[in-house]
């Protein structure tokens, strides 16, 4: 990034689109479909391991760090719920990361030597030992640059006492086969990240692998899905009933559960008239928007007489238009008229 970039994302992160008046970036706002909702959050994937070996690319969706503020501003007065969007993505991309580690370990299987129940314990404990010696190396050596010497210290004495461990859970291993099957670099993959890590990794790959970041990044992703899985059953109901109250209780479904007997019995009646009224609005509507898609498929297919080949092509694509409409006509209404301001 160039020094003018920087300063760029610094003004952006620090006082939104209004930065630019009406003319920001991508021309949308931070609520629109198109943007990452996890990026809002600083848990998009793609952003966490970027530049590193596991890089996904570009995200599908919009990341601009001017969004991300002007959702930071607004969030402190309405309550968005990105956080339940957040755990559906982290949630999809960790499943698949998950695959992936048993598809390796399945090869893994399939390729390497089997090794009897009671060397394969042996291996276990070696490899058990290294990843202690990793993740402690990489930690004490972040601690030292952070300065804080003390702690590094202390980190170090410790992995000493398990390199001694592992020597002894090396030797053990090794004893327990011929030299030739020994010398055979022996594949785990790492839970965490889905990278091998090989029984004959010396301590500094190891420190690089677990203080890599690559790794460090799986767990900040892993870490801040299981946070938000703590919560997101009671948001996702939070959601429903602040749905439920800003549509003015023109659904009379009010969550159902909420709604005891006695009540129910009570709102039996003028509910039933208002659903009366309520169908008869609805169909009337209903007709209204039919007789508007028939004018429009037969202007449509005037239009599409000489290329009949794409018509029907066509009307699929203005009927899928026709739902999106619908789906979210007010929201879409509203921000295209700001734009065009
Ligand atoms: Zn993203
Ligand atoms: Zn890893």
């Amino acid at each position: 990034m160039s020094a003018h970039e920087q300063m760029r994302a610094m003004l952006d992160q620090l006082m939104g689109t209004s930065r630019n008046g009406e003319t920001d970036k991508h021309g949308v706002k931070f609520y629109d479909d198109s943007v990452c909702k996890s990026f809002l959050l600083q848990c998009c994937p793609h952003e966490i391991l970027s530049s590193t070996r596991m890089d996904l690319g570009e995200c599908p969706k919009i990341h601009d760090l001017a969004l991300r503020a002007d959702y930071e501003l607004a969030s402190k007065t309405k309550d968005y719920y990105y956080d339940i969007d957040a755990t559906e993505h982290l949630e999809a991309f960790i499943q698949d990361c998950d695959r992936r580690t048993t598809a390796a370990k399945q090869r893994l299987a399939e390729t390497q030597e089997e090794l009897s129940a009671e060397v394969t314990e042996k291996a276990n404990s070696v490899h058990e030992l290294a990843e202690q010696i990793g993740q402690k190396l990489a930690r004490a050596e972040a601690l030292g640059e952070e300065g804080m010497v003390e702690e590094s210290v202390k980190l170090m004495g410790e992995i000493d006492e398990l390199r001694k461990r592992k020597a002894v859970a090396e030797q053990e291993y090794r004893n327990s086969m011929p030299a030739s099957s020994y010398q055979q670099q022996k594949l785990r993959v790492c839970e965490v990240c889905s990278a091998y890590l090989g029984i004959h990794d010396n301590d500094r790959r190891l420190a690089d692998h677990f203080g890599g970041k690559l790794h460090l990044g799986f767990i900040t992703i892993r870490e801040k899905l299981a946070e938000l899985k703590k919560t997101v059953e009671k948001r996702r109901e939070d959601r429903g009933a602040e749905r439920e109250r800003s549509s003015g209780g023109r659904r009379h479904y009010v969550g159902g559960r909420e709604l005891d007997r006695r009540a129910r019995r009570h709102r039996e009646v003028p509910r039933e008239r208002k659903d009366e009224r309520e169908r008869t609005d609805r169909e009337r509507g209903e007709r209204e928007r039919d007789r508007g898609r028939d004018r429009e498929r037969e202007r449509e297919k005037k239009r599409s007489r000489s290329r009949s080949k794409t018509r029907r092509e066509s009307r699929e694509k203005s009927r899928g238009r026709d739902r999106d409409a619908r789906r979210s006509r007010s929201y879409r209404s509203t921000s295209r008229e700001r734009r065009r301001e």
